[in-house]
C-alpha cells in the first residue's frame, strides 16, 4: 500500500470517530511515518511481538492549565509497523482505526493502564 492510500485510511478512521469527540480535538496533528525514529522509541521495548504502531506526543487536554503558544499535539501512525502485523487490507483498516482511537484517547488524558483495562 502506498503512503497516500494509507493516509486516506487514517483520514477515514478519524471521520469514524463520533462527531462529538472529534469536535473536542484541539490543536492536534495526525501524521504518518514509515517507522518510529530512535528518539520516539524512548525507553519503549520494541520487538516483533510488540511493535510501536502509533504514538501520541503532546499535552493531554486534561493537563492544559496554562496552555498557549505551544506546538500542536502530534499523533503519528507508523505505516510499516502496522503493515507488518496485518495480512489483508481489511486488517490494516481495522488496525488503523484501533490505533487512531487509542492515541486520541491519550489526547483526552486517558493513560495506557486505563486503556488496557478498557481493551482499547
Ligand atoms: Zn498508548
Amino acid at each position: 500500500m502506498n503512503t497516500n492510500q494509507f493516509e486516506e485510511l487514517v483520514r477515514s478512521a478519524l471521520n469514524n470517530i463520533p462527531q462529538g469527540i472529534r469536535e473536542q480535538l484541539q490543536n492536534i496533528d495526525i501524521i504518518v511515518e514509515d517507522v518510529p525514529k530512535q528518539d520516539q522509541l524512548g525507553g519503549i521495548e520494541i520487538d516483533n511481538e510488540n511493535l510501536l504502531l502509533g504514538l501520541y506526543e503532546g499535552i493531554p487536554i486534561t493537563l492544559r492549565d496554562d496552555y498557549s503558544m505551544v506546538l500542536p499535539d502530534k499523533i503519528t501512525l507508523f505505516k510499516e509497523e502496522i503493515e507488518k502485523i496485518c495480512d489483508t487490507e481489511e486488517e490494516i483498516v481495522e488496525e488503523i482505526q484501533k490505533t487512531v482511537i487509542h492515541e486520541v484517547a491519550h489526547h483526552f488524558g486517558i493513560d495506557d493502564t486505563s486503556l488496557d483495562t478498557l481493551g482499547i
